[in-house]
């Protein structure tokens, strides 16, 4: 498999990264949250969690 490799790369692994976490942190909270879970919708927390993954996700592009 090619890896690209430099500074661009550099950043888009970061990004990647950073996306990767904040989509854990929103699957974590929505499995261990009772409102989340039973509710069918996000919770206040659910949101916020999943705005930040959106917007780490529109800059790993
Ligand atoms: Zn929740």
């Amino acid at each position: 498999m090619h890896e690209p490799t430099g500074q661009v790369a550099a950043q888009h692994r970061a990004n990647e990264a950073t996306m990767q976490t904040a989509y854990s942190a929103f699957i974590r909270h929505t499995q261990k949250c009772d409102e989340c879970r039973t509710g069918g919708m996000d919770c206040v927390t659910a949101a916020e969690l999943r705005q930040a993954y959106r917007a780490a996700k529109a800059s790993a592009r």
